[in-house]
């Protein structure tokens, strides 16, 4: 594959994000950054870097739909946009998707235990919705499919750090463009988002996260080129790393458990620096390696007056 890496600022912890050009048939750009006008200077500059244009690129690929990925869709009037369809309501963010949004997410935070009044403080982060693009994906892509004008390019449903994420494997060269799926320097958060279908069925991201981390390490990918920092080579044996250090999380929360406690209270006890400023993120952490602990036979849970317990096994 012919990669041309772009680094693009964002407002966020996480630092850079990375846009990557390849020129097959088509001229494609995979991921936009978010919406700020230095991002839109990085992206200009970046593809002048490589010999092109705004108007050249005929493609925008999303990995997944969070704002440092997804915002500068707008820039490609014209191009064609495809992604999970996921991404499309994102996109669209009509009024009947966020009444959705806030009915999914008091439901599960009150099951979680969390005080009725954080929820709205909650709710209104929703992602920093003003970063995110709003041009309608194109074309909707899935399991199976091969990236149009990049013959060989596989697409693999990775969901878990996002409900709509993407990876694009290479089936010649094992090269992978690989969104935010492993990073080489920090653990992807397991974020709890409305399901796909929009039932109120909630997703358990971690499992659904580690589940993508196995599949990834049975594609022999010699090369990611990652959302943040650098490219990944070492793919199998980062995935072993990241597996050994989530147990280890997992099993230092369990010790904390041994009477029923909420997956708030537990967040509190982790998190107690951090949990007023990140509670949405806090939550979804400690959710993760609740769900796990769950999952392994480690810990029970109980539901209570609507609420969920948690207490070691
Ligand atoms: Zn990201």
């Amino acid at each position: 594959m012919e990669v041309h890496k772009i680094v693009i600022p964002t407002p966020y912890a996480v630092g850079d994000v990375n846009a990557f050009l390849v020129k097959g048939d088509t001229l494609t750009l995979f991921d936009a950054g978010p919406k700020t006008e230095e991002a839109y200077e990085a992206i200009k500059w970046g593809l002048r870097g490589a010999g092109y244009d705004m108007k050249d690129v005929e493609q925008v690929v999303l990995t997944h739909h969070h704002p440092d990925h997804a915002g500068w869709v707008d820039a490609f009037v014209g191009a064609d946009i495809l992604g999970h369809r996921y991404v499309d309501y994102w996109m669209r963010k009509t009024p009947e998707f966020f009444a959705y949004y806030d009915r999914f997410f008091t439901k599960i935070l009150l099951e979680q235990g969390v005080p009725e009044k954080y929820i709205p403080r909650i709710l209104k982060v929703k992602g920093e919705v003003e970063l995110f693009g709003t041009i309608p994906l194109t074309k909707f892509l899935q399991e199976g499919d091969e990236v149009p004008g990049h013959p060989g390019l596989k697409v693999y449903e990775t969901p878990g750090h996002a409900q709509s994420h993407l990876i694009f494997v290479d089936e010649a060269t094992r090269e992978c463009i690989g969104g935010d799926l492993l990073l080489e320097r920090t653990s992807s958060n397991p974020l709890v988002e409305p399901p796909v279908e929009m039932s109120m069925e909630r997703p358990k991201s971690l499992l659904q996260y580690n589940a993508s981390l196995k599949r990834l390490r049975e594609l022999g990918v010699t090369k990611m080129y990652t959302g943040h920092g650098k490219e990944v080579t070492n793919v199998a044996s980062l995935i072993d790393d990241r597996f050994e250090k989530q147990k280890h999380r997992a099993m230092k929360l369990r010790d904390m458990i041994e009477q029923p406690t909420t997956n708030f209270e537990a967040t509190t006890q982790l998190f107690e620096r951090i949990y007023q400023q990140q509670l949405g993120l806090t939550l979804s952490e400690t959710l993760g390696q609740l769900d796990y602990l769950v999952d392994e036979g480690l810990a029970e849970m109980e539901m209570r007056d609507g609420v969920y317990f948690y207490k070691k096994a």
